[in-house]
């Protein structure tokens, strides 16, 4: 019977939920971000300006602003167990603001810088100052960007409709972070969950609140469903799950991409390896 079957995307290993972070500048707050990372077991996306990452040695004028790190720092802490390397602009410069054919420029010189620095493919962005336009928008996705992050907060959990114009759940600093906490915290039923923060490290030295991330990733850290990522983890999994090829008759599904996936029918949870064709 084809009917009355329901099915809903799944996280890797069948998980329910997923949380990514998302932090700006790269700045040296990031080491220590990237520290309680590790030893609560999130994963994120640090966004980059690779045209401001200092010199090796280059002492910035001092409480000028934050110094950024040295690229042999980047490269020590940013390791893929933990974190994805994406764009923030060469130079920081936000789209709207300059020439398109500039922006052009600090969209595609930010990539090659990092991909040079990081090795690797880097399709990942955050508009700078958190500006976007539908200009923009087109410069990005021409520039190989496959998704870039605004700094809207929904104060949801839902998947992103539209990854050019990725809006996040909330920054670290929204007073409701520890209610949505918990409300992401409770058993799921049907959609699948994502729980997208972002924010900048330094701002935790700047308002001295460590103590608020050090919450959050006490409360949501080390749960069994969920799957913890960086932005272009879930952008993938999402775009492979998005490729499944359903029979009419809703009883056959095909994962013609790269990566394993899951997805929820009813009560029962379906894994659908590579490549391969599942009966339902
Ligand atoms: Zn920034």
């Amino acid at each position: 019977m084809a009917k009355y079957r329901y099915h809903f995307m799944r996280f890797p290993e069948g998980k329910p939920k997923a949380i990514t972070l998302s932090y700006d500048d790269g700045m040296s707050q990031d080491i220590k971000l990237v520290e309680l990372m590790k030893k609560y077991g999130f994963k994120g996306t640090f966004n980059l300006n690779a045209g401001a990452i200092p010199s090796e040695g280059f002492i910035p004028e001092k409480d000028k602003y934050p110094p950024r790190l040295y690229a042999s720092v980047c490269k020590k802490i940013f390791t893929s167990d933990v974190a994805e390397v994406a764009c923030h602009g060469y130079t920081h410069i936000p789209p709207g603001m300059v020439p398109s054919a500039v922006f052009a420029g600090e969209t595609i010189n930010d990539r090659e810088a990092l991909e040079e620095i990081f090795g690797g493919i880097i399709r990942g962005y955050a508009y700078p100052c958190g500006v976007y336009t539908d200009e923009a928008v087109e410069i990005l996705k021409n520039a190989g960007i496959c998704y870039a992050r605004t700094t809207v907060s929904t104060e949801q959990f839902d998947l992103p409709k539209d990854w050019l114009r990725l809006p996040a759940t909330c920054h670290h600093n929204n007073p409701r972070l520890m209610e949505l906490a918990e409300q992401f915290d409770t058993p799921v039923k049907r959609d699948a969950r994502l729980f997208y923060l972002w924010g900048h490290s330094y701002e935790f030295d700047d308002n001295n609140n460590w103590d608020v991330i050090e919450e959050f990733f006490r409360r949501l850290g080390g749960k069994d469903d969920i799957w913890y990522a960086t932005n272009i983890e879930v952008y993938d999994y999402v775009r492979a799950f998005e490729r499944l090829e359903f029979s009419v008759d809703n009883m056959r599904v095909y994962n013609p991409s790269a990566a394993d996936v899951w997805i929820g029918l009813n009560e029962e949870l379906i894994h659908i390896p590579a490549g391969s064709t599942v009966n339902l």
